[in-house]
């Protein structure tokens, strides 16, 4: 995958434009206030601006290959059945409600922590397929970019799944490094449904 770098002048059409969305979002917010469920109006947009980024980004991602990874992140193995299974459908149900999808049959235990109990607890309910990784970006916790950067050195490869989270800075500045990492190693990203599709 190579990287478009689109330089985007500032003409008067664009600031025209970008004063509307201004004045949008102000209509949007005295609405917010006068709505009692924002969320029900929220929703499709949510759904809607996540594909098209999704597409911007030139990703193969679509809003139906979202999986789940419990509604809490406790340790699942220590949960009763119904323990189980409620800390996977009020993760369903809120994927279903914001983004109009099912999230089944994949989900990621937290720490990857999974047994005979969990995996039948979930199946029961369509979480057939833990999902589980080979590498990580460990950006879990606050790393420099270059920690991340070569955490994606050692990880990414052909057939592997890799997992990140994007919950700190430094996350930002290994972007490039990962998107060219990718395209040196002659790889490309796919989807779990792309790779493990089952008939479930
Ligand atoms: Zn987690």
């Amino acid at each position: 995958m190579s990287t478009l770098r689109i330089k985007l002048p500032l003409s008067v059409e664009i600031v025209v434009a970008m004063s509307d969305a201004d004045t949008a979002l102000g209509h949007l917010q005295g609405l917010g206030m006068v709505i009692t469920d924002p969320s029900l109006l929220i929703g499709p947009y949510l759904r809607r601006e996540a594909l098209s980024s999704s597409r911007i980004e030139g990703t193969q991602a679509s809003l139906s290959e979202l999986g789940n990874h419990t509604w809490s992140h406790p340790d699942l193995r220590a949960l009763s059945t119904q323990g189980i299974q409620d800390q996977l459908q009020r993760n369903e149900d809120f994927i279903q409600a914001t983004y109009g999808v099912s999230a089944k049959p994949f989900y990621r235990p937290p720490f990857g922590y999974v047994n005979a109990h969990v995996r039948s607890a979930a199946a029961a309910i369509g979480y057939t397929a833990p999902t589980l990784w080979y590498g990580s970006l460990s950006d879990s916790s606050a790393l420099t970019s270059d920690q991340v950067a070569g955490f994606g050195d050692q990880w990414f490869g052909a057939g592997r799944i890799v997992i990140a989270h994007a919950n700190h800075p430094g996350v930002i500045g290994a972007m490039q490094h990962l998107v060219d990492l990718i395209a040196q190693r002659g790889l490309r990203t796919v989807t779990l449904r792309d790779v493990f599709a089952t008939s479930v």
